[in-house]
């Protein structure tokens, strides 16, 4: 079995989830008393969080790239970077190592084009949904991309990072994010992804009409399966 080498804290709520499936589906796939080989490089995420507001992401590449060298150096078989808006430094990070870094967003254009979509709603940071380092990689894909209108692309950044990221989960959020995943159907989304690792607290299938891609689930459902393949 391939060690799995996590870059968490970005935020620890979701990397908590990331643990948890892991090792859920090493369980599964392999029975008894299996689990995952995991390694935990666990950032402060009020640094990475102001590198981001600041614009200065070679600084937060610099972080995540000293995370992900002593992983490889402490035995990792590949990286997986635990959250959506950081892949806006992956290509930065995999040059500064020797083992792949699997990348969330091919992951989930895999999972899209397996199920058939071919036109989806973006949900996550204002950067995941507005800058083209996450987009371009569903639309390579051949998956058209739409996301909220200016309104709702703040409603939900705002959500993430004072609440999820906090730990708040509240009915009120869930009904805006509900509303929103509406608005996105009716511009033509046949699914939605949930482009944020944090997304997944708030909103599940039950939630909604329209298939939920939960990039969370698909990332470390990935990671477990490749860890013994
Ligand atoms: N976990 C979130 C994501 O998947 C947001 C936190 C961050 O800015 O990294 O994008």
């Amino acid at each position: 079995m391939k060690t799995i080498g996590l870059i968490g804290g970005m935020s620890w709520e979701s990397t908590v989830t990331y643990y948890q499936i892991v090792n859920e589906t090493v369980k599964r796939e392999l029975g008894g008393l299996h689990s995952a080989k995991v390694l935990l490089y666990s950032v402060d995420f009020a640094e990475i969080e102001e590198y981001q507001t600041k614009g200065e992401w070679d600084k937060s590449a610099a972080v995540l790239a000293e995370a992900a060298q002593n992983l490889e150096k402490a035995g990792a078989g590949f990286i997986i970077i635990c959250t959506n808006t950081m892949h806006k430094v992956a290509p930065v990070i995999q040059k500064k190592i020797s083992i792949p870094i699997i990348h969330i967003a091919e992951a989930t254009a895999d999972a899209l084009k397996e199920n058939g979509i071919e036109k989806v709603g973006l949900l996550g940071t204002k950067y995941t949904m507005t800058q083209e380092f996450y987009k371009s990689k569903l639309i390579e894909a051949g998956i058209e991309v739409v996301i909220p209108d200016e309104a709702g692309v703040t409603v939900v950044n705002n959500i993430i990072y004072n609440e999820l990221c906090l730990g708040i989960i509240s009915e009120e959020s869930r009904k805006k994010f509900v509303n929103i995943i509406k608005q996105l159907e009716k511009a033509g989304a046949q699914g939605v992804i949930l482009g944020c690792t944090e997304i997944g607290l708030l909103i599940h299938q039950k939630d909604v009409e329209i298939p939920v891609f939960d990039t969370t689930q698909i990332h470390a459902t990935k990671a477990a399966l490749l860890a013994i393949e």
